[in-house]
C-alpha cells in the first residue's frame, strides 16, 4: 500500500478537510489550487463519482467525456469570451489561435446537440460527464473546496419547452437530493441567484458548515430559504401620507464620514438617512466605462450580486471607485456624497427609498449634510432596484417571520438555462409541422471534489476523518498487533480473506509499527470499522471498534465478521 500520513498540520492548510486530506496523505499539491490523488484519496473520489453516476444514470441521463479544451469560437458565439473575466483559463495552441481549459460546458453540449438534434422526436434528452474543470480562481483556497483544477459532473438537459424543462430540472433537483443523502452529507438546497451562467430559476445544494462561502438566510415559519446574494429584503414600510415633505436644508456635520457618526451627530435614526456606496465599471478590455453610485438606506447592506444584475454587467467588471478620482468628474465627496448634487454617474437607488420622506444624505461637500431629502422632488434614480441584503432579523420575504442566516459549502448547483444558450447558437429543433423552435436547456453541477473536502467538514474529530460507509476508502481496517505473532498473523490474515470473499473492502495493517502508531492511523484515515487482532487472537476473540463511536467491544473473531458484513451490506450504498 502507498501511504504516507504526515503527523504534524501543514502549514498552508487552515480548514479541517484541507488539514486531513494533507495530513492522511489522499492529496498532493502541485502549485496553489492543483492537486493530485494519491491512492486512499482517489478510491474516496471515485466511490463519490460512482454515487452520482448511478443516480444521474437512474434519472436516465447519459454519460459522455468531452475534453477540456475548447474553441475560443464556441464561446465568443455565446457571448462570453468577453464576459467571463480573468477566471476563464486562456491559452493559445503555436499558431496563435485562442482556446481556454473549460471552466464549464455550456457552449460545448449546445455544440454537440445543434448538429446532432433536428426533430422534436429527439428529445428529451440529457447528456452528462464527470470531467477535470479549471477556473484561474483569484483566491484558490481550503485545499480542494476552492481550486483551480477540480473535478466536476455537469450535466446539459434538452427539451421542447418549458414544461419539459420544468420536468427534467424536478428529476436533477430529485437526484441531487439523493445523490447528497447517500454521500452522508448534511444539506439544503436554497434558491439562488444564476450568476455567470445565465438563464432564470436556480438552486444552490449547500452542505451546512461553519467553514463554508456560502451564506445562506431561512426562515423557521416558512421554507424559504436562499443564498444571500439572492434572498429578496423586502422594502420598509413607507413613510405615511400625512407625513409632509420638509425643504431641503444644507447642515455642518463636521468630520462625521459614516453613516453611524452622521446620525449619532445630527440625533437621527439611521432609517433616516441614505447611504452611498461608489464604483467604477469597466468594460470588455478593462478601460473605464462608468462611475455607478448605489443608495441604500443608511442601516441596509448592498447586494452585491443585485446591484450587478440591475446594472447588467459581469461580476468582474465592476470595483469600488477611487473617491477622488471619481469626484473630479461627478461632484463625489468622500464620506460626504449624497443623491442630490451627484452628477455624471449611474445613479441606483435602493426601491424602499422611493417611500421615504425627509431623509438625511450627503451634500457632496466636505464636513455637509443634506436634511429632508425626497425622491422625485430632490433626485432621481437612473436604476431602481432591490438593492439590499436581506439581514438576520429581517422579515421573510414570505411569511414575515425573522430571518435567521446559516453557512454552508455549495455542492452542486443547478440551472434553468432556458433558451440563453440556444438562441445565441442557433440549437433548434423542428416540430411536426416543420416550424423550427429554440431547444429549452438546463445544466446541472457538482462540484466532485468539493463534495470530498464538504463529507469531511461533517465527518470528523480531533484524531481524524470519519468517514461514511458509503464513501470510505475502504470499509474496514484490521490492525495486527504484533505481526511476529505467528497466531495474530494466522488470524488477521483469516479475517482478512473471509471479509473480503463477502465483498467488504478490507485494510491490514501489517506494518512493523508501535499499535499506538497504527491507531492513530486508522482514526485519521477515517476507516469506518476497526477489528484489532491481539493478546486474545489465541482465545478466538478480537476487538471491534466503529471509528464513529467512542466505545469497543471483545468479540468472537466470527462475530466481529457478521457484525462488519451485516453493517457494510446496511450502509454501503448510503441509500
Ligand atoms: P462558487 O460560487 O463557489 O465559486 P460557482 O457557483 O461558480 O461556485 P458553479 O459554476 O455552479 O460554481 O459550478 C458547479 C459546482 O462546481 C459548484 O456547485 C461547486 O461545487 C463546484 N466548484 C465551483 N468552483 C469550484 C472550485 N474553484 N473548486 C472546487 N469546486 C468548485
Ligand atoms: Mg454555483
Amino acid at each position: 500500500m502507498y501511504m504516507k500520513t504526515l503527523r504534524e498540520v501543514p502549514t498552508e492548510a487552515e480548514i479541517p478537510s484541507h488539514i486531513l486530506l494533507l495530513r492522511a496523505g489522499m492529496i498532493r499539491k502541485l502549485v496553489s489550487g492543483v492537486y493530485g490523488f494519491m491512492p486512499l484519496g482517489w478510491k474516496t473520489l471515485r466511490k463519490i463519482e460512482d454515487i452520482v453516476r448511478e443516480e444521474m444514470d437512474a434519472a436516465g441521463a447519459q454519460e459522455i467525456l468531452m475534453s477540456a479544451v475548447q474553441p475560443a469560437e464556441l464561446w465568443e458565439e455565446s457571448g462570453r469570451w468577453s464576459a467571463y473575466g480573468p477566471e476563464l483559463w486562456r491559452i493559445k495552441d503555436r499558431n496563435g489561435r485562442d482556446f481556454c481549459l473549460g471552466p464549464t460546458h455550456e457552449e460545448i453540449f449546445t455544440d454537440i446537440i445543434r448538429d446532432t438534434v433536428s426533430s422534436y422526436r429527439q428529445l428529451p434528452m440529457n447528456l452528462y460527464q464527470i470531467q477535470t474543470k479549471y477556473r484561474d480562481e483569484a483566491r484558490p483556497r481550503f485545499g480542494l473546496m476552492r481550486s483551480r483544477e477540480f473535478i466536476m459532473k455537469d450535466a446539459y438537459s434538452f427539451d421542447l419547452d418549458e414544461e419539459g424543462l420544468d420536468v427534467s430540472y424536478r428529476d436533477m433537483y430529485d437526484a441531487y437530493d439523493k445523490i447528497f443523502t447517500r454521500c452522508g452529507l448534511k444539506f439544503r438546497p436554497v434558491e439562488a441567484d444564476s450568476g455567470a451562467i445565465g438563464g432564470k430559476g436556480s438552486h444552490e445544494f449547500t452542505a451546512l458548515s461553519e467553514v463554508g462561502e456560502s451564506e445562506i438566510a431561512y426562515c423557521e415559519s416558512c421554507d424559504m430559504a436562499a443564498t444571500l446574494e439572492k434572498a429578496e429584503c423586502k422594502d420598509a414600510t413607507p413613510s405615511p401620507e400625512s407625513e409632509t415633505l420638509l425643504p431641503m436644508e444644507e447642515v455642518n456635520t463636521p468630520g462625521t464620514k459614516t453613516i453611524e457618526e452622521v446620525a449619532g451627530f445630527l440625533g437621527l435614526p439611521k432609517e433616516k438617512t441614505i447611504k452611498a456606496l461608489l464604483f467604477e465599471t469597466f468594460d470588455e478590455e478593462g478601460k473605464h466605462a462608468n462611475y455607478v453610485a448605489a443608495f441604500v438606506r443608511g442601516d441596509r447592506d448592498l447586494n452585491m450580486t443585485k446591484l450587478v444584475n440591475a446594472l447588467d454587467i459581469p461580476e468582474h467588471a465592476i470595483a469600488f471607485a477611487n473617491e477622488e478620482e471619481m469626484g473630479k468628474t461627478t461632484g463625489a465627496v468622500g464620506g460626504f456624497t449624497g443623491p442630490t448634487k451627484l452628477h455624471d454617474c449611474i445613479k441606483v437607488v435602493d426601491s424602499e427609498l422611493l417611500g421615504l420622506k425627509n431623509m438625511c444624505a450627503g451634500a457632496c461637500k466636505e464636513d455637509h449634510h443634506i436634511i429632508n431629502v425626497n425622491y422625485g422632488r430632490d433626485y432621481e434614480g437612473d436604476i431602481i432596484a432591490n438593492l439590499k441584503v436581506l439581514k438576520e432579523g429581517d422579515p421573510c420575504p414570505i411569511c414575515g417571520a425573522p430571518v435567521k442566516h446559516t453557512r454552508g459549502i455549495e455542492v452542486g448547483q443547478v440551472f434553468k438555462l432556458r433558451t440563453k444558450y440556444s438562441e445565441a447558437m442557433g440549437a433548434t429543433y423542428k416540430d411536426d409541422n416543420q416550424q423550427e423552435h429554440p431547444i429549452y436547456m438546463g445544466c446541472y453541477g457538482i462540484g466532485v471534489t468539493r463534495t470530498m473536502a464538504a463529507i469531511i467538514e461533517q465527518h470528523h474529530d480531533d484524531h481524524g476523518i470519519i468517514w461514511p460507509i458509503s464513501v470510505a476508502p475502504y470499509h474496514a481496517i484490521i490492525t495486527l498487533v504484533k505481526p511476529e505473532d505467528e497466531v495474530q498473523k494466522e488470524v488477521s490474515e483469516r479475517i482478512y480473506a473471509e471479509l473480503q470473499a463477502a465483498g467488504v473492502e478490507v485494510l491490514l495493517d501489517d506494518r512493523d509499527e508501535r499499535p499506538g502508531v497504527k491507531f492513530n492511523d486508522a482514526d485519521l484515515l477515517g476507516i469506518p470499522i476497526r477489528i484489532t487482532v491481539g493478546k486474545l487472537a489465541g482465545e478466538g476473540v478480537v476487538e471491534y471498534k466503529l471509528r464513529r463511536d467512542a466505545d469497543k467491544s471483545e468479540l468472537p473473531i466470527e462475530q466481529a465478521i457478521e457484525e462488519a458484513i451485516k453493517l457494510v451490506a446496511a450502509e454501503g450504498s448510503g441509500r
